[in-house]
């Protein structure tokens, strides 16, 4: 039974929009069936809300976005504790073409672009589903130049000779055309100058809030991501350490000093972080 059906009296479109789009219950994600990479982590995206999944290198932040997306089945990972749902149905170890018939996309990490096709070749592939071809119309296209103009004068262009900012507009372009529920990104901000993050981040909160499309947001730029998001996970070590409203969590001090550096002497980063959790759990 699913959490939609033991909502009572309230019809099924209502239980499923108080419901969080999607939720993780005490997760366990083992890679080739021994590497244990994230144990125990219970988190939720409420609807229309876009989460904050922050966390050093190895945290295991990319590990949670490709189970929900079921991409991480692919690198051999499993769910080997726990249950993932989405829209209140248990989807735990569901494949990549499911999730995307759900309403789910995954912006990888890295800019995935295929270099070789131009601009609008690329956007065309956000037109492609579980090896199928939808009908192509221009309007398809229109949700992507609304966001990002500057495309449509460079669709002619190898998308490998795009700039770094032009090739992170067009992943998310190409991932509006899908017309997702849930978008994943993965370290949208990486390797991008400042301006070009604040834009690019400028436009996921446009996109949120007129497409009400919900967003997990794994990025190392905590200050920008916890600015533009409404919750917060802090991983380390395969686990969740903090979580609260973005707000909040931006206040924390340990957020403050570990990962907006705007706090104390963060020289002594290792010595500090280690005393500020040991302090925290005794
Ligand atoms: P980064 O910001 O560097 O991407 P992350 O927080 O996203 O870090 P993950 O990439 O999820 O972290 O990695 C979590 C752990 O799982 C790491 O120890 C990593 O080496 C391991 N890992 C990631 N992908 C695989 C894989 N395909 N097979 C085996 N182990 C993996």
């Amino acid at each position: 039974m699913t959490a939609s059906e033991t909502a009572g009296s309230t019809t099924a479109t209502d239980a499923e929009e108080s419901l969080p789009v999607v939720e993780l219950d005490n997760v366990e994600i083992v890679y080739d069936r021994h590497f244990l990479a994230v144990q125990g982590i219970s988190m939720a995206a409420e609807r229309g809300d876009i989460v904050a999944l922050l966390g050093p290198n190895g945290a295991g932040k990319s590990t949670v976005l490709k189970m929900i997306s079921g991409i991480g089945r692919s690198e051999r990972g499993e769910v080997t504790r726990g249950s993932v749902f989405y829209n209140g149905d248990d989807v735990t170890n569901s494949g990549p073409n499911e999730m995307v018939d759900r309403g789910v996309t995954h912006i990888l990490e890295g800019r995935r672009v295929f270099e070789d096709l131009t601009v609008e070749e690329n956007l065309r592939c956000g037109l492609y589903r579980g090896g199928r071809r939808f009908r192509f119309d221009k309007e398809d296209y229109q949700i992507a130049f609304d966001y990002f103009p500057q495309l449509e004068e460079i669709l002619n262009l190898k998308a490998g000779y795009a700039s770094g900012g032009q090739q992170q507009m067009l992943v998310v372009a190409r991932a509006l055309i899908h017309r997702p529920e849930l978008l994943l990104l993965d370290e949208p901000s990486l390797g991008l100058a400042p301006k070009l993050v604040q834009d690019i981040f400028e436009t996921l909160v446009e996109i949120n809030r007129e497409e009400d499309i919900t967003m997990i947001i794994a990025d190392q730029n905590a200050k920008r991501t916890l600015e533009i998001a409404d919750y917060g996970y802090v991983m380390e070590n395969g686990q969740i350490e903090l979580n609260d409203p973005a707000d909040v969590l931006a206040e924390r001090e340990e957020i403050k000093e570990f990962y907006l550096g705007t706090s104390g002497d963060t020289s002594r980063y290792e010595d500090i972080r280690h005393y500020k959790i040991r302090k925290r759990w005794t």
